[in-house]
């Protein structure tokens, strides 16, 4: 194999990449990528070759042949870090965890993780999510050799088989009497080339779902057929958080999808969590009113609220409505466009889980402690399980909740709703409508603050004397604008808040978290990792930013965490949406 000349990583989901290899002489490899051992080694004969595969993976530092394979390695090093001792992760789940993190952490973003001689169909789409870019077939080699035939979830003794579960070529052109009745070697050799088709399959599915955004679900699908597996993911979720936290986008234009145990501990979900709590205002209102979520999203374009809304719409002046659901937890009214609140799916069957419940519960417990000064009266039009935990919580805290569904009424019943306008026409006394305004303001103020923290959002809709900002569009698709000039809009396939340029001029003292210094030059279409000076710690992925140097500032998404910007030698950092070559103008 001729020598790598560079990796540059041209698409990231969470930890995951897919990426260009290029090689010296021209030839590209795209990663996730799968290596076959036969390439990497000279083969005098089959069987000297399956005694040192096997020798390999017993003891791949020492054996002879396994020397020949890292003998190809070191013309690869420098773009390439290989793992060495692989194999001794698959002996305990946190040294798999421990092992290619550590090995990740190590080692530039921009050089591709090798980690020999593991891996299988079944355990793949986990290394791949873990930050490993290249797995090779030895491993899937070996068991061929032993009779083992691989399947997407797992591994079967041919012996076991009564017919050949797969499609590939040698499954396909020959029947499983057929197979058992070849001469071992050959026998052996096609369940080997069957394994290898297969893992090479499953690579192709998982480059797939990295450049679609929605490996983690597929993971969370795969390791359910392993309980090795299940463990390393588990032990990812509580020990790695720092580690996803920091390779995670902010916001995907995918549905995320929560249907096992595991997707409450996505980084999304807290994420969303933590936000609610450090970069949120609620709005000064003298009543909290507690909703369930809805199937449809935005929760706003549901039958079930539709009704709600309509209940209380003579007094929506003097209420903030806050949303109790699984796994998000809390939800303010102004937060439901911004991702993952706009776009989840979980199976909805009336039953908790004690998990579940817990996490909700903390959720909602947090927000009213840091919050309840503000309000004079909470209400809580819940039922179910939600009204279980909504009562809980106001017991431990020793808070007054009005509760106004009966035990086994829908909140969505008349009763129920009739009882809800009751209530609040007693409390509220005086009519006070929202005005669509208000309301406007109140979301693209929340967005801006969870995106780039609590003081954006005044920044960008106050208004100053003699100014007039104006918010059009239909929601969700709300836009800003000042004397005739956008400042802002919401994208809701991303389910966040652009700038402009102009926008990002108003709020520049607020998002210094959110700026990407460049070089002397002025960009087009995209700025390169090598073009970038400095960046704020805390971008992420798909993140709004905002980019200045000696020549030209504007505004664009990032494609990089800010860490990666800076550590990176290749590949696109901000996707550039609107540049000014305006040297006069610089950020502070
Ligand atoms: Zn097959």
């Amino acid at each position: 194999m001729s020598k790598c000349k560079f990796y540059e990583v041209r698409k990231r989901d969470g930890a995951a990449r897919i990426g260009k290899l290029s090689l010296r002489g021209g030839n590209q490899l795209q990663t996730p990528l799968m290596l076959r051992v036969e390439s990497l080694i000279e083969k005098k004969n089959e069987e000297e070759t399956w005694n040192a595969l096997r020798g390999a993976v017993l003891l791949p530092e020492v054996h002879p042949l396994f020397t020949k394979v890292k003998e190809a390695i070191p013309s690869l090093r420098v773009n390439f870090f290989v793992l060495s001792f692989a194999c001794s992760m698959l002996n305990s789940p946190r040294d798999f965890v421990r092992r290619i993190i550590d090995a990740r952490n190590e080692i530039p973003p921009d050089v591709a993780l090798w980690v020999p001689a593991i891996a299988t169909v079944e355990n793949a789409a986990l290394l791949f999510y873990m930050g490993v870019d290249v797995i090779d077939d030895t491993n899937a080699v070996i068991k061929g050799y032993q009779s083992i035939y691989l399947l997407e979830e797992g591994e079967v003794r041919l012996s076991e088989l009564d017919d050949l579960p797969c499609n590939c070529s040698v499954c396909s052109s020959s029947s499983i009497d057929e197979l058992r009745q070849k001469d071992n070697k050959e026998r052996t050799s096609l369940i080997a080339k069957h394994n290898t088709l297969v893992l090479e399959k499953e690579v192709k599915k998982v480059k797939e779902r990295i450049r679609i955004g929605n490996l983690r679900e597929y993971v969370e699908m795969k390791v359910k057929a392993s309980t090795f597996l299940t463990t390393v993911l588990r032990i990812l979720d509580i020990d790695e958080e720092e580690y996803f936290e920091y390779r995670t986008p902010v916001a995907r234009n995918q549905c995320m999808k929560v249907n096992t145990m595991e997707s409450l501990k996505r980084i999304e979900v807290k994420r969303f969590a933590r936000r609610v709590l450090e970069r949120y205002e609620p709005p000064a209102r003298k009543i909290l009113l507690i909703l369930p979520c809805s199937a449809r999203k935005p929760y706003s374009t549901s039958p079930s609220h539709a009704k709600f809304i309509e209940a209380i719409a003579d007094y929506r002046g003097h209420m903030h409505e806050l949303i109790l659901t699984s796994p998000l937890g809390v939800v303010p009214r102004e937060l439901e466009v911004i991702y993952p609140a706009a776009s989840y799916d979980i199976p909805v069957t009336g039953y908790w889980d004690a998990e579940e419940r817990e996490w909700v519960s903390s959720c909602l417990r947090a927000y009213i402690e840091r919050n309840l000064r503000d309000y004079e009266l909470i209400v809580a039009h819940l039922s179910g399980a939600y009204k279980e935990i909504c009562s809980s919580v106001a017991e431990k805290l020793g808070i007054e909740v009005v509760f106004t569904c009966e035990d086994g009424e829908e909140a969505t019943s008349k009763e129920a709703l009739d009882s809800l306008k009751e209530q609040i026409a007693e409390v509220c006394g005086e009519r006070k409508r929202l005005s669509g305004y208000e309301m406007k303001a109140s979301v693209i103020k929340a967005m801006a603050d969870y995106q780039f923290g609590i003081g954006a959002g005044n920044r960008l809709r106050g208004e100053e004397e003699g100014e007039r900002i104006k918010i059009t569009g239909k929601f969700p698709s709300y836009k800003l604008s000042l004397g005739g000039g956008v400042l802002a809009r919401i994208v809701p396939a991303y389910g966040l808040l652009a700038l402009t340029v102009k926008g990002a001029l108003r709020i520049e003292d607020s998002i210094s978290s959110y700026k990407v210094e460049i070089g002397d030059f002025v960009p087009k279409g995209s700025i390169l990792a090598p073009g970038v000076v400095n960046a704020g710690e805390q971008i992420r992925v798909n993140d709004e930013v905002v980019f200045s140097g000696e020549k030209a500032f504007g505004v664009g998404r990032a494609k990089m965490s800010g860490w990666e910007m800076l550590e990176s030698r290749w590949g696109v950092a901000v996707q550039v949406r609107e540049v000014e070559k305006d040297e006069s103008k610089t950020f502070g």
